[in-house]
């Protein structure tokens, strides 16, 4: 499978994405994933995007796309890949299509998570992520809390409230996605290549969703 997963923070994407790795060997790629891991290891990139990804601002596109250019041609991506949280922007959208063109690689499709505001507003304010940065597994407090409180069920390391998901942050992201992430529905409508799934059910649920329009698409 090569999927772009589209949507707001919360909408799922990162535990639909972890689901459908099981499927095929795809392999996710979240860059949310990529930069908090520079960050936690204190890297020059990641001291050079801290602040801004803090407050919930986007990443230059010259840089997202510099790490995406290396990332998509490693080898585990032959097997499929799931965008996760890129691209976030029309530039990122259209230096993705000339850059899969360059690479000769075909996307399946682009799967667009929808999800009213309120339930992604309560989704964020309890989710918890694991703070070892190459785990990152996701919780959250009400509907999956980690089976001994703030400890991560796979990896025993503290489980965290993101910096990002403070309030205040949750709105900034918000705003963002509405203004720069969310005209990439269009994008791809036009592009032929736009699958609409309801993301307010539980994450097998919207597995099985996607599955079956897959199915059906191919
Ligand atoms: P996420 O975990 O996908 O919500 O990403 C967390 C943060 O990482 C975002 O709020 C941005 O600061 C940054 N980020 C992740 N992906 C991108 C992207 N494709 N373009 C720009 N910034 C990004």
């Amino acid at each position: 499978m090569k999927l772009i997963l589209l949507g707001a923070p919360g909408a799922g994407k990162g535990t639909v994405a972890k689901l459908l790795t099981g499927l095929d060997g795809s392999v996710q790629i979240s860059t949310g994933d990529i930069l908090r891991a520079a960050v936690a290891a204190g890297t020059p990139l990641g001291k050079q995007i801290e602040s801004l990804m803090k407050s919930g601002d986007l990443v230059s596109d010259d840089l997202i796309m510099g790490i995406m250019e290396q990332r998509l041609q490693q080898a585990d991506c032959e097997q499929g890949f799931l965008l996760d949280g890129f691209p976030r922007t029309i530039p990122q959208a259209e230096a993705l299509k000339k850059l899969l063109e360059k690479l000769d690689i075909k996307l399946d499709m682009v799967v667009n998570f929808n999800l009213e505001r309120e339930v992604i507003l309560d989704r964020l304010t309890t989710r918890r992520t694991c703070s070892n940065a190459d785990c990152q597994a996701i919780y959250n407090v009400k509907s999956n809390p980690p089976k001994q409180e703030g400890v991560c069920d796979k990896c025993n390391s503290p489980v965290i409230q993101r910096d990002d998901e403070t309030t205040e942050a949750i709105s900034h992201r918000l705003e963002t996605y509405n203004e720069k992430t969310a005209p990439l529905i269009g994008f791809y409508e036009n592009e032929g290549l736009l699958l609409n799934v309801d993301a307010a059910g539980p994450s097998e649920v919207v597995l099985t969703a996607i599955k079956e329009k897959l199915a059906e698409a191919s």
